[in-house]
């Protein structure tokens, strides 16, 4: 008979949730151990038709088709599958619920307990983040009503990036508008680049503060960050997530003026653009796919428009490479994460081709090896090592959740 769940988890567990507008990814891991106990992904919330939740216990996967008319419905499924598996989560000894929420603006640079003063700021805050700010309040709620007495914490996206020199967070833009609007850079994927980043350092065998490091998130979301000592000195993301590297569906930087172009020639609405930019822009606009493995193979079978998406994707990719090595005057390591940071390794290489003479200098056969462990990809005699470091945005969120509770 196969080991319950309920047999293995340790008292101090916490229940990571990551809402968005139409899904919801959780996950129960052990903070210290970095044991997952669970996870999964409740989709197409909202939808009339075809939502399901996806849940994991080990290698068992279990497919739930359900109506999820909203996030309430959702996570009281979800606290059902789990009761399933013989875990009560209201009773399991959970130390937190970490939630990941996405704009902090300038409120928030840390994690923190949430009560009913924190969601009225994070509600103000929604303008800033209309598409994600209120899905990921209304699973806050949701999970606070049925699970009330497991502290929530919130853990913001831009938290990494709150103190950027004003140099680098400040738009070319009329003062006062930019006060009334609040627009300057926040930066995302924040609790992604302070893990991956302090794992670089860690596996450097050096201390945070004393490593600079350029760190490239290449997801479907991407973004890059320049870190002096343990301190983000620039970052692509800006107000929105939409800046920056060429993405999956985002085109990321972009001559503002496209968006009159489009509205005064083209007769586009606010929507219309906001679609061709988030959702049909980067990858997706430029060869019809964003999955990074189809787009490689559709280039190996001679395709034209995933070859150019590929190059524009490259081009920018190096692009913040040579900004932020100049940013950052002396770079100790170069760190690749996220889906294709960790797993493309024709990106890595070409992003990093012929810079030999900046100091960095690629071991072909190191870059091809494959592996689930942080490792350094670049000769041992390289100037600045180049290193392949798996992000893990679950545990970092569990991890600065407990802590909050833990310590306060
Ligand atoms: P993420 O958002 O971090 O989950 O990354 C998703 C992206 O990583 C997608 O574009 C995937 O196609 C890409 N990806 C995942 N595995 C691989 C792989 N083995 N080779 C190339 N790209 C990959």
């Amino acid at each position: 008979m196969t080991e319950s769940i309920a047999d293995t988890i340790t008292p101090g567990a916490v229940l990571v949730i990551n809402a968005g507008s139409s899904s919801l990814k959780y996950q129960l891991v052990d903070p210290a151990s970095a044991q997952v106990y669970a996870n999964g992904l409740a989709e197409r919330i909202g939808e009339p038709v075809g939502s399901s939740i996806t849940h994991m216990v080990g290698n068992r996967e279990r497919i739930l088709e359900v109506a999820l008319p909203d996030h309430r419905t959702a996570i009281a499924e979800v606290v059902e599958l789990f009761r399933a598996d013989g875990i009560h989560l209201a009773d399991a000894g959970l130390t937190a619920v970490g939630h990941r929420l996405v704009h902090g603006g300038t409120e928030f640079h840390s994690p923190i307990v949430i009560d009913d003063a924190v969601i009225a700021t994070i509600e103000r805050l929604s303008p800033l983040a209309p598409l994600h700010n209120p899905p990921t309040l209304r699973g806050v709620e949701a999970v606070s009503e049925l699970l009330p007495d497991v502290p929530a914490v919130g853990i913001f996206d831009t938290a990494f990036f709150y103190d950027l020199p004003a140099a680098a967070a400040t738009y070319a833009i009329d003062t006062e508008v930019a006060a009334e609007y609040g627009i300057r850079r926040y930066g995302f994927h924040g609790t992604s680049h302070q893990y991956v980043s302090r794992c670089a350092a860690r596996f450097l065998g050096r201390r945070n503060d004393e490593v600079n490091q350029i760190v490239l998130h290449l997801g479907n979301g991407a973004s890059a960050s320049a870190i002096r000592g343990g301190r983000p000195v620039d970052t692509s993301m800006g107000l929105t997530p939409l800046e920056g590297l060429v993405m999956g569906t985002r085109v990321g930087d972009i001559d503002p003026g496209i968006a009159f172009h489009l509205a005064r020639v083209g007769g586009m609405s606010v929507d219309d653009v906001d679609r061709i930019y988030n959702k049909h822009g980067g990858l997706k606009g430029l060869c019809g796919e964003n999955d990074f493995r189809a787009i490689l193979e559709r280039i190996d079978a001679g395709d034209a428009a995933a070859k150019l998406a590929y190059d524009v994707y490259v081009h920018r990719l190096r692009h913040y490479l040579g900004a932020y090595m100049i940013d950052l005057g002396r770079v100790d390591a170069v760190v690749f994460t996220a889906g294709v940071g960790e797993n493309a390794a024709a990106v890595r290489a070409d992003a990093l081709a012929g810079l030999e003479n900046f100091g960095i200098v690629l071991d072909s056969e190191r870059n091809v090896e494959r592996s689930r462990v942080s490792r350094r990809i670049s000769t041992d005699d390289s100037p600045i090592a180049v290193l392949v470091v798996p992000t893990n945005e679950e545990l970092a969120i569990a991890q600065q959740a407990a802590e909050v509770v833990l310590t306060s």
